[in-house]
């Protein structure tokens, strides 16, 4: 099997994430922070571990103001409905993931204004419009680091300068690029950022992780047992135990440490370049293909490894079937749970088939799904024949 689907998590992932989660669930597998035991200690310890790495990767001064979650959703739902109050407005862009658009419109249904920056077909953002927004003063700005949809990578470092000009929090969705870009938050003037864990950090699913910068105070979603402060009945006001209620996903922060570690010790920039590589190889060969239109940029600048396009008179769900059904090549079609983004590309009524090649493909792999690709074109619209037929 060919997969390139490592958009939507990654997969394979490198050996020592599947021996780190076997082996924290046989010898550390007791519930951190909640008991002096020697095998709890050694779980708290690897999650301090883990938060100290994250921190690392980031740029973070202090870890704990660094929250494990459950993938980047959780993180998202946690920053805007814990920062966002009634009457407040927020800014954000028209190439976001649904984890940004279905919370901006439920806290839009609890009183908050929103105002959504567009984009051009290609997914890059009217700085203009973003400045001007900005200089409103809104609550925060909540953006995508880099679309699922098109790879666009959006000008975050350029946003953060505006919105700490004028003191906006900027709220930055990373789970395209966390592992994968560079990320370094006080560089970037990102105040919050949410990741998932699953995807370019190469973790195990059920994993993810929030910032939030020591001068913001973020309410909790989920109030409950910390293992802290076990006196009271009411949740801890410090990070990260304010944002850290009920058992967390230890063998997955386990498996998220080790695949830190394997971003750390490979380098970051050598799995940006062979994912680059890879989606050079990619473009170029749909963009030889005559009945294929390709979204987002067509050169590497600006853009991560993932690549949307749509073959003339076809079908993208049926494409996609018949990559895993022909051919065994796993992707993934339709809206990418992005309507927006597909909204401003122009392929809201049609979808596209994304292919998102990560760091343990190879060009021989991408060549072969290029073949199955050519084959499927050279069909030329037989899917829209048989449905009318
Ligand atoms: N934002 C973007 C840009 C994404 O691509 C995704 C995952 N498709 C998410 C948020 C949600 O990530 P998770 O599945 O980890 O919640």
């Amino acid at each position: 099997m060919i997969y390139l689907d490592n958009a939507a998590t990654t997969w394979p992932k490198p050996e020592s994430v599947y021996q780190a989660v076997d082996q924290c669930l046989r010898t550390r597998g007791a519930n951190p922070g909640r008991g002096g035991h020697g095998m709890a200690r050694a779980a708290s310890l690897l999650l301090y571990e883990t938060r100290e790495a994250l921190a690392e990767l980031f740029g973070i001064a202090d870890a704990n103001q660094l929250v494990f979650t459950y993938n980047a959703t959780d993180a998202i739902s946690m920053a805007v409905m814990g920062l966002a109050d009634p009457g407040d407005s927020i800014v954000t862009t028209s190439m976001e993931h649904n984890a940004v658009a279905r919370t901006l419109r439920l806290a839009q249904s609890r009183g908050v204004t929103i105002h959504v920056i567009p984009c051009d077909s290609t997914g890059q953002l009217d700085m203009q419009a973003m400045a001007a927004a900005i200089r409103q003063k809104p609550k925060a700005v909540v953006m995508t680091h880099a679309s699922n949809v098109t790879g666009t990578i959006m000008p975050v470092a350029e946003v953060g300068k505006l919105t700490k000009e004028q003191g906006v929090a900027l709220v930055v969705d990373a789970a395209q690029t966390a592992g994968v870009e560079d990320i370094h938050v006080a560089d970037m003037g990102i105040d919050i950022l949410a990741f998932s864990g699953h995807k370019g950090l190469l973790g195990p699913q059920g994993t993810g992780g929030l910032y939030i910068h020591e001068a913001i105070t973020v309410r909790p979603l989920r109030v409950g047992g910390t293992g802290s402060l076990s006196e009271s009945d009411l949740q801890p006001e410090f990070m990260p135990d304010s944002l850290e209620s009920g058992t967390p996903n230890t063998p997955g922060i386990a498996g998220l440490n080790a695949g830190v570690q394997f971003i750390l010790q490979t380098g970051q920039a050598a799995i940006r370049a062979k994912e680059m590589e890879l989606t050079g190889q990619l473009l170029a060969g749909l963009l030889a293909i005559p009945a294929a239109s390709v979204y987002g940029r067509l050169d590497l600048l600006g853009r991560t490894a993932v690549v949307s396009f749509t073959l003339k008179g076809q079908d993208s769900g049926q494409i996609a079937h018949l990559l895993d059904q022909q051919y065994a090549i796993a992707c993934r079609s339709g809206l990418h749970c992005a309507p927006w983004a597909h909204k401003t590309i122009g392929t809201l009524e049609t979808g596209t088939v994304r292919l998102s090649p990560g760091y343990f493909n190879t060009q021989q792999e991408i060549e072969q799904a290029l073949a199955a690709i050519r084959e499927i074109a050279a069909q030329g619209g037989f899917i829209h024949e048989r449905d009318f037929s």
